[in-house]
């Protein structure tokens, strides 16, 4: 068992490195004179927030109430960069539709895309020693705007590497057995080809443009969680793998969130660098939330 002060450590970690990965690659379009982060984060780390309150609020998972968090938080700061996907859903909840209804209407068989993986950080953490009821959760709570099985079997893949980077002592990590163990969880192929191809850049070195081609680095959750986890296993260090997602252009906030989100897991707290921390926008808020949420989580233990 992971002892508790470093447990409190790696799920600050995890909710610091989504926002420090998406404020990272959202700098590459939003950043200001003598700055590398955003000044401000995006829809990752704003709905990362939500669901971290909801959790909070009600001690565990309750899905409406995610929900009406998720829609709270949109109202009042709808400008993050919101994908088109939730905004249509959180509306036509505020109209008084069924947005379960919406969410499964979207696109055909809901939406895959990776807004359920780049918000699951807090789940992940919260639910991390048991697979099981982690991903019955992960699967209840991205069905809240993304339907399909993709989609949510993309957040459980993000979740499920969050989790065994969380169980794993900073300096014991395998990324071998990580891989394996992540394989053994997936039901559908697409998941398990790029987890097969992650094992085989584990030991090729492939060049960006292998990886960008072969895992990919767009939105939908198969081509962007693999290369999230790709980044983390491929580096030793919580900035390395950081600035190597990035590097990979295409949805960087996204996919640095994802990135910083397993690897803050892994590392911890310490691990990120403090001029990133600086310039973090809502630290001690985000910090504050995954402080509240370890301490309800070791009084369960
Ligand atoms: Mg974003």
């Amino acid at each position: 068992m992971v002892e508790k002060e470093v447990l409190r450590s790696k799920f600050v970690g995890s909710l610091l490195g989504t926002a420090v990965g998406d404020s990272l690659g959202a700098g590459r379009w939003l950043r200001s004179a003598g700055r590398e982060l955003s000044p401000f984060y995006t829809d990752d780390t704003h709905m990362t927030i939500g669901v971290a309150e909801s959790l909070v609020d009600k001690k565990g998972f309750d899905k409406d109430h995610m929900l009406e968090t998720l829609v709270r938080n949109w109202e009042r700061e709808p400008w993050r960069g919101y994908g088109p996907g939730p905004p249509r859903i959180f509306a036509a909840y505020r109209r008084g539709e069924d947005p379960y209804e919406v969410a499964r209407n979207l696109y055909p068989g809901g939406s895959y895309g990776n807004g359920a993986a780049m918000r699951v950080a807090p789940i992940a953490c919260f639910y991390y020693d048991d697979l099981d009821r982690l991903k019955e959760v992960v699967y209840e709570a991205s069905s809240i705007t993304h339907a399909h099985p993709l989609g949510k079997e993309g957040a459980f893949l993000q979740a499920s590497a969050i989790a065994l980077a969380v169980r794993t002592e900073p300096g014991h990590l395998d990324p071998f057995d990580f891989v394996e163990q992540l394989r053994a969880l997936m039901e559908h192929d697409v998941y398990v080809r790029k987890l097969n191809i992650i094992r085989r850049f584990l030991s090729s070195r492939p060049t960006k443009s292998q990886v960008i081609r072969e895992l990919g680095n767009s939105v939908e959750a198969f081509n962007s969680v693999p290369t999230a986890i790709y980044a983390f296993l491929a580096h030793d260090q919580f900035e390395s793998a950081l600035r190597y997602a990035v590097s990979l252009g295409g949805d960087s906030d996204t996919i640095s969130a994802m990135t910083g989100a397993i690897a803050g897991a892994y590392h911890g707290r310490e691990a990120i660098p403090d001029r990133w921390l600086a310039e973090l926008e809502n630290k001690d808020y985000i910090e504050h939330l995954a402080v509240r949420l370890w301490k309800i989580k070791v009084k369960c233990l």
